[in-house]
Parts: C-alpha cells; structure tokens; sequence
C-alpha cells in the first residue's frame, strides 16, 4: 500500500507544503508553513520468519485485508524500539502462537514501489501446535510439494519460499537479497 501524503505538521499541526528544503536537499519534503519544521518519509520494515519443522514451512491463512483468505509467512511492521530479529519473533508469535528458536537471517527485499524493506528470518519450530492470533484465520504446516503457491499473499513471501526450498534441496542455507519490482 503506498502511503498517502502528510498533510499537517506533526510538531503544531499546520497545514504542510510540500517544497524543496532550504538545506540543498534534493528530494520535495512536507515542510511546515508555520514552524519550518520538515518531515522526512523513509521506507519501512516488514520483518518476519520462515517457521519449519523438518520438511515442512508454517504459512497462515490471512484474516485481515489486504489479501484475506490468502496464505503467507508471518511477518509484520517493525514496531519502534526493537532489533528486527525482535520483531520477527513478535510477528510470529502474535500471529502463529507458534514455539519457536529464532535463526539467522534468509531474505532482504527491496520493493521500492511501496518503499518497504522486507527481511524474513529462519525458525526452527519446538512443536507443531500453534495458536493462531486475531489476524490468522489457520495457521499449518506445508511441505513444498503441499504449499498453495496461487494462494500466497505476497510476491516477497513466495520469493522467500522459493529460495528456502531451493536452499533446502541443495543443503545449504544462504542469504538472500532480492529487488522486487
Ligand atoms: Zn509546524
């Protein structure tokens, strides 16, 4: 989802201009028209984990738009204040209930349409049964031959797949830096 503009000052709510700053910036910022104040918009993170257990991968069926009723890996905005691998496992948790020990690092993508980052971490599942949160209608395990890949919700949530059951095949894990267009 691409965000929309700012309209007013988060530091004395007048309405902002978007304009050059004075700086030499070369980028058109929200600049305040009252306090001069200049908000800076940056990408955001997605983090989230690939979830296994011997052969197979934990997808969860998605309860919330966009994309409701498709499948994808847990994975949400990083919250202000913690580590990606935090965020990861809160993703994961909150969506999942799942019992897990946190890996290293499988995928960074880039998709600057959205101006999003997207890191998935590894997780080694401790136990097959999960409890699904709010936002997660199932939440079950796949192996690559059993995963719906029409019904995943995003293209960096397939990629990532692909690339793991790759790695899988060839017995060795790596990491992994994809631009989405
Ligand atoms: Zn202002």
């Amino acid at each position: 989802m691409l965000r929309s503009p700012i309209k007013h000052c988060r530091n004395c709510g007048t309405v902002v201009a978007y304009r050059l700053p004075d700086d030499g910036d070369t980028r058109e910022r929200a600049v305040c028209t009252s306090c001069a104040t200049i908000h800076y918009e940056n990408p955001l993170n997605v983090v989230g984990t690939v979830p296994y257990l011997g052969d197979r991968v934990l997808l969860c069926k998605r309860n919330i738009e966009p994309r409701w009723g498709k499948w994808t890996l847990p994975a949400g905005f990083m919250e202000l204040g913690e580590t990606t691998a935090e965020g990861a496992a809160r993703e994961t948790v909150e969506e999942a209930g799942a019992q897990f020990q946190l890996e290293g690092l499988l995928s960074v993508l880039s998709v600057p349409r959205v101006s999003q980052v997207h890191l998935f971490y590894l997780a080694r599942l401790t136990s097959d049964r999960f409890e699904p949160g709010i936002e997660t209608i199932e939440a079950r395990l796949f192996t690559e031959a059993e995963v719906p890949w029409d019904e995943i919700a995003f293209r960096t949530v397939r990629e990532t797949l692909m690339r793991y059951f790759d790695d899988r095949r060839r017995g060795s894990i790596g990491v992994h830096t994809l631009d989405i267009d």
